[in-house]
């Protein structure tokens, strides 16, 4: 493991950025990397991997996707140390350099002036220290990095709650494989153990988050972009999102990711107990829209004893939020029924129908669908207990 100068450093380093403008992505993103040493582990002739959010073919002002104005102000950086910054990401569909091609020319990724990657290798790996997904099938090309860098894009997310730094690196297994990891790992917190695998097993040395304009509402593709202004930083990608998820109004609990960390030691349990360098509480936004009570996860320990668990878990079941479709927006494009790992779809009079029962609740549909016509619906019993 590279050795990374971790005298004195924060935790969180949050540093205001009020657009994409280029200088203000500069100066906010100078702020937060010479926190961390000024990526003084960066030397000469370095490979750099730079883990992109490109979940799709998207424009920047979508705000799916890591700005590439940000990026660009990183690669200048890596390349000032004289090392080549790479940039890549495998988002769902087809791992193949015609398909990202496509999402690298959407994205605004053949602007920043990094080599963007072109191995669609995959590769069968072990990660040691798991705790759940002891073997995994990766992208070959960051195995050939010298360091890594993910950056990724603060959103709402229909299964996890919280796209930021640990989900992000979920862009690591090849867009082909994804619907297969969703229906090995079903439920909410088996996916957040493999998602904290992942990231224990690649330990990028910096994680950064572009939050300049968030996603909000039906995230990760499909929701609508709201101002943050932040830039953030850290070392730890659960430390970082358990600020972003205060900073969106969401509750920790309910963010799968963080609970699996905090179980194993690897987050705190309140940002208070945190090094933040920055007035975060200045940034929390409170009319943030969320996927709130999507997994029913906050049900999970509320009964004690065993009526209790089997209670717990039928309000966890039955409270759990459920893709839906909304039949205006539908243009019956087919692609939910192509991504649905779980067969739950097929189409019926041109638009689908979701079979509750074989539904895995993973929101790939949710995701993928390009007119963000399926949507994250909370069942009724979920509005009447959960505030309205
Ligand atoms: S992906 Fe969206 S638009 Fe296409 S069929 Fe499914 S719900 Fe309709
Ligand atoms: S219907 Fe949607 S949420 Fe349910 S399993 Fe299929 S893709 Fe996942």
């Amino acid at each position: 493991m590279m050795n990374v100068n971790k005298a004195k450093a924060p935790d969180v380093v949050l540093a205001r950025c009020p657009s994409y403008d280029p200088a203000d992505c500069r100066a906010a993103l100078e702020q937060v990397v010479e926190a961390f040493g000024g990526l003084d582990w960066v030397r000469p002739g370095m490979r750099i991997g730079i883990k992109a959010n490109l979940v799709a073919g998207m424009k920047p002002d979508a705000a799916a996707t890591t700005h590439p104005e940000l990026l660009r102000a990183l690669v200048e950086m890596v390349k000032a140390r004289g090392a080549e910054p790479v940039i890549g990401d495998s988002p769902g569909g087809l791992y193949t350099a015609v398909y990202v091609n496509r999402i690298y020319h959407a994205t605004g990724m053949d602007t920043v002036g990094a080599v963007l990657n072109s191995n669609f290798g995959t590769k069968e790996v072990e990660l040691p220290e798991a705790k759940l997904a002891k073997t995994a099938t990766v992208t070959e090309w960051l195995l050939h990095c010298d360091g890594i860098i993910n950056f990724c894009k603060l959103k709402s997310h229909g299964m996890m709650g919280l796209s930021a730094a640990a989900k992000n690196l979920f862009g690591t297994i090849p867009g082909t494989m994804k619907p297969e990891y969703h229906f090995r790992y079903p439920n909410p917190e088996d996916f957040a153990n493999m998602l904290v695998d992942l990231d224990e097993f690649w330990k990028p040395q910096l994680h950064l988050v572009d939050a300049v304009v968030a996603m909000e509402g039906n995230g990760p593709t499909a929701g609508d972009p709201k101002p943050v202004g932040l830039v953030l930083g850290g070392r730890n990608p659960h430390s970082i999102d358990l600020v972003c998820a205060k900073l969106i109004g969401l509750d920790p609990a309910t963010v799968p990711t963080l609970c699996a960390a905090q179980a194993r030691g690897l987050c705190a349990d309140d940002p208070d107990a945190l090094e933040i360098s920055g007035a975060w509480r200045d940034f929390i936004c409170p009319d943030f829209r969320t996927i709130t009570e999507r997994n029913g996860l906050q049900f999970q320990n509320m009964f004690h004893g065993k009526a209790g668990q089997l209670f717990s878990g039928f309000l966890q079941r039955y409270i759990a939020a459920r893709p839906g479709v909304e039949k205006s927006a539908c243009v019956g494009c087919r692609k939910c029924e192509q991504v649905c790992p779980a067969k739950a779809i097929r189409m019926a009079a041109g638009k689908p129908k979701i079979d509750r029962s074989a539904c895995i609740r993973c929101f790939c549909c949710q995701e993928f669908c390009p007119k963000g016509a399926m949507q994250v619906r909370r069942p009724a019993l979920a509005r009447l207990l959960v505030h309205g």
